[in-house]
């Protein structure tokens, strides 16, 4: 079990800057929106890859499961 186990992060929508406390973004004033990006070693902490290994996004998975959740499930399934 890593520290961050069981954790809730705050992040930003904008510009994916994570707080483990709510509350606006110092950077652009968004309100950060709480997430659970689950134990370190989940493969939802990283990035999406296609099946050369190209990583297609620079946000880790689980974000984009939060964020458009729709799209990233229709991805993982091809
Ligand atoms: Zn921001």
């Amino acid at each position: 079990m890593g520290p961050l186990e069981g954790s809730t992060l705050y992040v930003c929508p904008r510009c994916l800057e994570s707080r483990t406390v709510a509350g606006a973004c110092p950077r652009c004033g968004v309100q950060r929106v709480r997430c659970h990006p689950g134990d370190p070693d989940d493969p939802c902490r990283r990035p999406l890859m296609d099946a050369q290994g190209k990583v297609l996004t620079r946000a880790p998975l689980w974000w984009l499961r939060h964020t458009v959740s729709r799209l990233a499930r229709r991805w993982e399934e091809e």
